[in-house]
């Protein structure tokens, strides 16, 4: 059986992710910071397919957690197929460019790319080791940025910074990993309906309504879900270092 590892696998988008390859068969290994107690809820409701799932508490922006992390994956699954880089924060505070803080700056791009980042290489070279094996083996890597890679708000310029830059991170990951195969996508939500978002829903009912193309409705975490699985299920061969909108539309220059 294939096995995934999400980071920021317990709740909102990575759930939502979660839950479609647990449906597609996938053995999960889901990622948090909070203490394996407070996601029993959806634990349960990910085995109810029939799938092994393990929770591994690490904080994915400190390089001893990541390095447990990935040793508790080897050690219970022994492989890895699919790497979805998910885990993410937005600032605790919306502050202007020109008073946001270098605490701030720190977090968010800790989280948000170096974490990702040095995850993304070590499970690379796990994945090029574990294809040197066995050839069957296939890895693929998938990075959850946002329409923020593209669009500047000057309130919470660390978080498109560190989107932005996830996106050079999946060029340069694609590239590196092409001559063995291993593909690495970009998927970038739009307005999804979260905790992330939860504080902000005033003005994003605002935009949603004015700027979607489809019919205006919040992204929910199983539409990014069915992205991520329709990658990881190898349905584009042919594709490397490329981007998937979750927006609606809402990017479509008009
Ligand atoms: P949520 O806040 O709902 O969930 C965040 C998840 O990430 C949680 O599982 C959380 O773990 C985990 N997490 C946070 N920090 C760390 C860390 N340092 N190490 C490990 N895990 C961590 O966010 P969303 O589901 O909304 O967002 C998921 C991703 O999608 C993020 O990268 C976000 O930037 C991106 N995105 C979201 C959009 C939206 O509209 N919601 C739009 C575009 C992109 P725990 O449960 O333990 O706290």
């Amino acid at each position: 059986m294939k096995v995934a590892l999400i980071t920021g696998g317990s709740r909102g988008i990575g759930l939502g992710i979660a839950r479609h390859l647990a449906a597609g068969g996938y053995n999960l290994a889901i990622n948090g910071i909070r203490p394996a107690a407070a996601v029993q809820e959806a634990l349960t409701a990910l085995r109810a397919y029939n799938v092994q799932v393990i929770y591994c508490q690490a904080d994915i922006a400190y390089a001893e957690q990541r390095q447990q992390l990935l040793q508790q994956v080897k050690q219970q699954f022994g492989r890895l197929h699919v790497l979805v880089n998910n885990a993410g924060i937005a600032p605790r505070e919306r502050k202007d460019i020109l008073e946001a803080t270098e605490q701030s700056f720190d977090e968010v791009l800790s989280t948000n790319l170096k974490g990702p980042y040095f995850l993304t290489q070590a499970v690379a070279n796990w994945m090029i080791a574990q294809q040197q094996a066995d050839q069957d083996c296939q890895g693929c890597i998938i990075n959850i940025s946002s329409i923020s890679a593209t669009i500047a708000s000057v309130n919470r310029g660390e978080y498109c910074l560190a989107k932005a830059a996830m996106s050079m991170a999946t060029q340069l990951f694609a590239v590196r990993l092409g001559a063995y195969n291993i593909p690495v996508y970009e998927v970038r939500p739009g307005i999804i309906e979260t905790d992330m978002t939860a504080g902000v829903k005033d003005k994003y009912d605002r935009l949603i309504e004015n700027g979607l193309c489809i019919q205006p409705r919040w992204g929910y975490p199983d539409d990014v879900g069915k992205a991520v699985a329709a990658l990881a299920a190898g349905n584009f061969p042919y594709s490397t270092g490329q981007v998937i909108m979750v927006d609606g539309g809402l990017s479509v220059p008009r």
